[in-house]
C-alpha cells in the first residue's frame, strides 16, 4: 500500500458523504419554502457535515487532532436548530455498504453527533497528525446555487498530506472550460459533482463525486499556459475577500483581455489545477486579516501536486504550521510553475503602489 492511502482513502468517501448531505439540504432548505423556525441552511449544512467527516476520521484515526470551522456550543443550548441538524445527519449514508462501513457507518445519537462537532477544536501547529476542515468553503456561493467546496486535508508536521476538495457543482468533465457563467447558478445538475483530490508526491485526480463508493479516478494537470494574455484568471465573487480592483490591475498589466471568472470557495483551485481554468490570485483587502488554513491547506496541494506552484503574494509558500491561521501569509498566487515567476512578479509591483 502506498503511503496515505488509507488516509486518502477515508477521506475522500468522507468528503463524498458529507456532500451528500449539503446537497440535500440546499434543495430542502436554500431552494425549498423555508418556514420562520428553519436555521440558515448554511448553519445546518455546516455542522451537519463537519459531524460527518470528523465522525468518519475519529472511526478510523482516533489519535489525530482535526481544525473544524464550526464548534457546538451553541448548538447544546439550541434544541431546534439541533434537532434540525440532526435529521440530516441521520438519514445520510453512502449507498454502498462496503464504503459507508469505512467511514464509519451513521453517527448513533445525537450526543454523539455534538461530540463530533466539538472535535474539531485543535489550535493546530507545526507537531503531529492534523486535519483542516472546512464543511462548507464558499457559503456565499452554496446559498445562490453557485460553487461551493467540501474540504479536507491531512497536515502532518505542519505539511499538507492528503487533500480532497469535493465540488457538487463544478463540471464532471474535466476539460469543460471555465466560463464567466462557471461560478453562477451551477446547482447540481446533471453531469455536476466533481471529486478532487491529491497525495504528496503522488500527483492529483479527479473523480466524480457520487452517492455510493469512490467513481474511476483520473490524473489531472495543469494546463501549460503559451501566451499569458490568453490566460483564464480566477478571483473570488466576494470583492471583500479579494480585491477586484487589484486584479484588474494586474491582468492589465499582463495583457489578459479576458475577464476574470469569479468563483466562490476552493472550486477555484480544483478548476485550475485540472486546466480548466489557469491562475487564481487572492488580494487581501485588509490589512490585517488572516487567511484560515481550512480555506487553502486541501487546494494548496492538490494544485501543487499538478504542476503548479503556489505562494503567497511575496512569494513565500503558504506555511500551514503556524495554528488556525496563514500568520506567516498574505493572500494567494497560484499558477502553472513556468508562469508563476511572472506573475508574482506583476502581483507585487501593483501591490507595492498602494
Ligand atoms: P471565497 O469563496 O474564495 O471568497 O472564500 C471564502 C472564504 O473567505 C471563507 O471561507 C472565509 O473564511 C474567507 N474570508 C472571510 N473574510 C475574508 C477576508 N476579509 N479576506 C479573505 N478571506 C476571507
Ligand atoms: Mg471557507
Amino acid at each position: 500500500m502506498s503511503t496515505y492511502s488509507k488516509e486518502l482513502e477515508v477521506a475522500q468517501l468522507a468528503v463524498q458523504r458529507a456532500s451528500i448531505l449539503t446537497k440535500k439540504v440546499f434543495h430542502e432548505k436554500a431552494k425549498g419554502t423555508v418556514s420562520k423556525d428553519d436555521a440558515s441552511p448554511v448553519t445546518i449544512g455546516d455542522f451537519g457535515a463537519q459531524a460527518l467527516i470528523i465522525q468518519a476520521i475519529k472511526k478510523n484515526f482516533p489519535g489525530d487532532q482535526i481544525v473544524g470551522e464550526e464548534e457546538a456550543s451553541t448548538l447544546r443550548n439550541d434544541i431546534k436548530l439541533r434537532d434540525q441538524i440532526w435529521a440530516f445527519v441521520r438519514e445520510t449514508t453512502l449507498t454502498d455498504a462496503n464504503a459507508e462501513k469505512i467511514v464509519g457507518g451513521p453517527i448513533e445519537t445525537v450526543d454523539a453527533m455534538l461530540d463530533a462537532i466539538d472535535a474539531g477544536n485543535s489550535a493546530g501547529g507545526s507537531k503531529g497528525r492534523i486535519w483542516a476542515l472546512d464543511p462548507i468553503d464558499g457559503t456565499k456561493g452554496f446559498l445562490r446555487g453557485g460553487q461551493y467546496a467540501v474540504c479536507l486535508a491531512l497536515m502532518v508536521d505542519g505539511d499538507v498530506k492528503v487533500g480532497v476538495l469535493g465540488c457538487p457543482n463544478l463540471p464532471i468533465d474535466d476539460a469543460a472550460p471555465l466560463t464567466a457563467e462557471s461560478g453562477v447558478d451551477q446547482t447540481d445538475a446533471e453531469g455536476k459533482g466533481v471529486l478532487f483530490s491529491a497525495v504528496s508526491g503522488q500527483g492529483a485526480t479527479s473523480r466524480p463525486l457520487g452517492t455510493a463508493g469512490l467513481g474511476k479516478s483520473k490524473s489531472i494537470q495543469m494546463k501549460p499556459v503559451e501566451d499569458i494574455t490568453q490566460a483564464t484568471f480566477c478571483e473570488s465573487v466576494e470583492a471583500g475577500h479579494s480585491s477586484h480592483g487589484d486584479q484588474h490591475a494586474i491582468v492589465t498589466k499582463l495583457g489578459v483581455t479576458k475577464p476574470s471568472v469569479r468563483m466562490d470557495s476552493q472550486a477555484k483551485y480544483g478548476s485550475i489545477a485540472r486546466g480548466a481554468g489557469d491562475i487564481y490570485l487572492r488580494l487581501p483587502v485588509s490589512a490585517t486579516y488572516q487567511e484560515k488554513i481550512w480555506d487553502h491547506a486541501a487546494g494548496d496541494l492538490i494544485v501543487r501536486e499538478a504542476g503548479g506552484q503556489v505562494t503567497d503574494t511575496l512569494g513565500r509558500r503558504l506555511d500551514f504550521s503556524k495554528g488556525r491561521t496563514l500568520q506567516e501569509n498574505k493572500g494567494v498566487v497560484a499558477a502553472p510553475k513556468a508562469v508563476h515567476g511572472q506573475v508574482l512578479e506583476v502581483v507585487k509591483e501593483v501591490l507595492a503602489k498602494k
